[in-house]
């Protein structure tokens, strides 16, 4: 691991895992990961191509088929499954209220930790997800996992679809992510939790550079005991 240490961060939907990874990695000259989009990308192929999200064997086709591809660029990341770019549509409402399943489904997560597994070796990386410290990365040298409340999350996510265009209520924003936390800390496979040894950092009413920084400096206490 001569490219830098492994940074995992976790937690539920709208907790600011994405705006606070990717100001991490930029500050640390890392490389970004955000293992949701992965995940939103099966979600996308499996909807395109009308397979029974139901119907797990097929979902899992669906993931082993597709060729996902995260390219870092300065606005954050694009994303390309089978060499189309999907970074907006996988934003999408429907994408969204679909890749919670999608994520259930044991033989999707095997497929795609591997995956993030290979993209972490060497180092370097801020990797952002909801098992990252726990099942992907379980010995990564700096583990944090963010919370907020769940008011504040609904309105974060509210305003990043509404400013997508999507004609959403902020009730039913509210229940989307009530519900992307339930599927996700009762799944059996990977359920969303804190690991033992991640720092818990609440976000609520901070701003992302704060809780940027404040990982900044736990990363670089990490080096200094190196
Ligand atoms: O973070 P984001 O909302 O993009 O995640 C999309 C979906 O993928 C959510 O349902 C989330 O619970 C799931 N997910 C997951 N494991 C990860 C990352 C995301 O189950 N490592």
């Amino acid at each position: 691991m001569n490219g830098g240490l492994r940074v995992a961060i976790d937690g539920p939907m709208g907790a600011g895992k994405g705006t606070v990874a990717r100001l991490v990695a930029c500050r640390l000259g890392y490389r970004y990961v955000d293992t949701g989009a992965m995940y939103r990308a099966v979600a996308w192929k499996a909807l395109r191509e009308g397979v029974d999200l139901e119907d797990p064997r097929a979902v899992e086709e669906v993931a082993r088929a597709a060729r996902i591809r995260l390219e870092p660029n300065p606005e954050g990341m694009r994303v390309w499954c089978d060499g189309e770019d999907v970074t907006e549509a996988i934003r999408s409402a429907q994408v969204s209220a679909a890749v919670a399943r999608v994520a259930a489904n044991p033989g999707v997560r095997a497929l795609l930790t591997e995956q993030q597994r290979e993209m972490a070796r060497g180092g370097g990386v801020v990797m952002e997800g909801r098992d990252i410290g726990t099942v992907v990365l379980p010995d990564a040298e700096v583990k944090v996992f963010l919370e907020a409340s769940l008011e504040e999350r609904a309105r974060r996510r509210y305003a990043e679809l509404r400013a997508r265009g999507e004609a959403v209520s902020l009730d039913q924003v509210r229940e989307l992510v009530r519900r992307d936390d339930e599927v996700a800390r009762t799944r059996i496979t990977a359920p969303l939790r804190r690991a033992q040894d991640a720092v818990l950092v609440d976000t609520t009413g901070r701003t992302p550079e704060e809780v940027a920084e404040e990982i900044v400096r736990l990363v670089e206490a990490r080096v200094g005991v190196r």
